[in-house]
């Protein structure tokens, strides 16, 4: 029998394509907070978001009546003809995020736009529970909680929470990277994984992707009517396993497209590795006409109308970035020294020398050249906390305790891929409860397990460790363990190199002193020497771990420049 499925049903059928996961919801709502022109944006989530999401922003805000009209379905203040949707340059224009979310989960709603009164809605399952008039500062907080709480089937296919976290992790690192003039800061489970002054491009990939090497990435700036092309990529040499290191972004919205990566590997021709990938990030502008980004409901795949021209745009911005790099390289050679960073010759096609400043600045910020003998100079430390330095250029403040995690994080790279990581045997063994999947992956991995030091025995329904990485505190051994474990089954969705760095940042993070404990002079200087030896300067989250102030900008304040 044909019928008609009742409203609610088909609602809540809507709701679950718009909220395919904590992630959808994090990008909807922060989509919306830059929609409301705000220029700070905090993320916190719990549990993976499945439990609990808030996204904090200081945008415009909206007045109580606002609110209660965003949450219902098909309301947006963003278009309000067919016509605007080809011109749209606001994130959202649907106008069913806020009504799809608030469907399927309890949400709390906290705005206040300027003149009006602050205001607090809850919503449960689509149903206005409350209404209240609160204090508040300018902008909206919105905070949702258990996911398809309403809905016991669709909960079921949320991922675990380390895959629904690091998807969402994965979200915000897009935002990290195409909105650089917005302070992002995120928290997860009560960590705070970023938190990124506005900064440029390339201060945003070190963050994110501290492997690509980004002091040596090559800036893309190319532009042909109608198509602009910019963005970094990283030197032949450079690569990834996969593709998960390319970033594309067209009109400034992130877009999936193996497409693109294609036309991007185009561009390196032959010195392109097979199964090697290289690290990107492009920023694509075309004129909207000629691409549709209204092709899936999450906004996230493209179409081009001409895709060739956006091919033959894409591997001549790259080839022609690769060259002048090249060109760059010989340049150094001639003169022997670092600082004559020569400027490819001119190309009618291409704007440039910005491209080179840029380089050399963030060249000139992390990556001291002579690594022995400019080291800086250990002055002071700070409230337990922060190293004072100095060098030629100005005054460096080192964050200790990330810089240590960082440094322990190489030394246990080094040893882990020499000859495994050091182990010790405990006096009194460690008994953890097994259950089927982890048994299943200490039999398949041993081999892992051994070399990051530990030393398993299977017992009936325990696993008994007997041998653990010396450098792990005991108090961390049963946490870190099943750290591993969950990271190891995560091989299915992630390449194993990267869960072994993730493991050893774990464990690094683990080992490296706590905030708060003394530091003696020879600690600090000791550090000093070591980020410059290994040539580090975010920790392995990310976080940088320097903050420069230049001579030439404190001349500048007092006016002496
Ligand atoms: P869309 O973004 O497609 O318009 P949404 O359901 O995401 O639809 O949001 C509905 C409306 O609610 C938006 O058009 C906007 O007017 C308002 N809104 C949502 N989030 C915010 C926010 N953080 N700050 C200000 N206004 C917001
Ligand atoms: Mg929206």
């Amino acid at each position: 029998m044909i019928r008609r499925l009742p409203e609610e049903v088909v609602r809540k059928i809507a709701a679950g394509e718009v909220v395919a996961g904590a992630f959808s919801v994090v990008k909807e709502l922060v989509e919306n907070s830059l929609d409301a022109g705000a220029n700070r944006v905090e993320v916190e989530i719990k549990n993976g978001g499945k439990s609990y999401i808030k996204v904090k922003d200081n945008g415009h805000g909206m007045t109580k009546e606002e609110v209660l009209l965003a949450i219902q379905p098909h309301t947006t203040s963003k278009i309000s003809s067919v016509e605007d949707l080809y011109r749209i340059d606001t994130y959202g224009f649907r106008g069913e995020a806020l009504s799809s979310i608030v469907k399927v989960s309890r949400v709390t709603i906290l705005s206040k736009k300027a003149g009006y009164d602050g205001v607090e809605v809850v919503v449960e399952g689509g149903n206005v529970v409350s209404v209240k008039k609160v204090e508040a500062g300018t902008g909206t907080t919105i905070i949702v909680r258990d996911i398809f709480f309403n809905i016991p089937a669709r909960r079921k296919f949320l991922k675990p929470a380390y895959i629904e976290g690091r998807m969402v992790t994965e979200q915000i690192q897009k935002f990290l990277l195409g909105k650089c003039d917005v302070h992002f800061v995120f928290v997860k489970d009560g960590e705070v994984l970023y938190n990124a002054p506005p900064s440029d491009l390339l201060t945003r990939i070190a963050m994110v992707m501290p492997d690509a090497k980004p002091r040596e990435m090559i800036k893309v700036n190319y532009e042909k009517t109608p198509v602009k092309i910019n963005g970094f990529i990283s030197s032949p040499g450079i690569w990834k396993r996969n593709r998960t290191g390319q970033f594309f972004f067209v009109n400034k919205r992130p877009v999936l497209s193996s497409e693109l990566s294609y036309f991007l590997e185009l561009g390196y021709g032959e010195s392109k590795e097979k199964g090697k990938y290289p690290y990107a990030v492009v920023m694509i502008e075309l004129p909207p006409d000629m691409v549709d980004v209204n092709v899936h409901p999450q906004k996230i795949e493209v179409k081009f109308t001409d895709p060739e021209i956006v091919k033959d745009a894409i591997r001549r911005s790259v080839k022609i970035a690769l060259s002048s790099k090249i060109e760059r390289k010989l340049e150094i050679n001639k003169t022997g020294k670092i600082q004559s960073y020569g400027v490819a010759k001119t190309r009618s096609v291409f704007k440039e020398p910005a491209v080179f400043e840029t380089t050399k600045e963030f060249v000139s910020h992390l990556s001291p050249s002579e690594i022995s003998e400019n080291l800086p100079k250990f002055l002071l430390i700070l409230k337990d906390r922060y190293i004072l330095a100095e060098d030629e250029e100005g005054l460096l403040i080192i964050d200790y305790h990330a810089a240590h995690e960082r440094v322990l994080y190489e030394r246990l790279k080094e040893e882990f891929f020499d000859d495994g990581l050091r182990s010790g045997h405990l006096m009194f063994p460690i008994n953890l409860p097994a259950d089927p999947v982890s048994k299943d992956i200490v039999n398949r991995y041993r081999e892992h397990l051994e070399k990051f030091g530990f030393e398993v025995e299977l017992k009936e329904e325990e696993f008994e460790i007997k041998a653990v990485p010396v450098i792990l505190p005991v108090d961390f051994v049963g946490e870190v363990f099943k750290e591993i474990i969950e990271n190891l089954r995560l091989e299915r969705f992630k390449e194993l190199p990267e869960i072994i760095q993730k493991i050893l940042s774990d464990l690094a993070c683990k080992s490296a002193v706590r905030t708060g404990s003394r530091i003696t002079e020879e600690d600090a200087k000791e550090v000093i020497r070591e980020i410059y030896k290994y040539g580090v300067f975010s920790c392995p989250h990310g976080r940088p771990l320097v903050y420069r102030l230049n001579y030439k900008d404190i001349d500048r304040f007092f006016g002496r420049g």
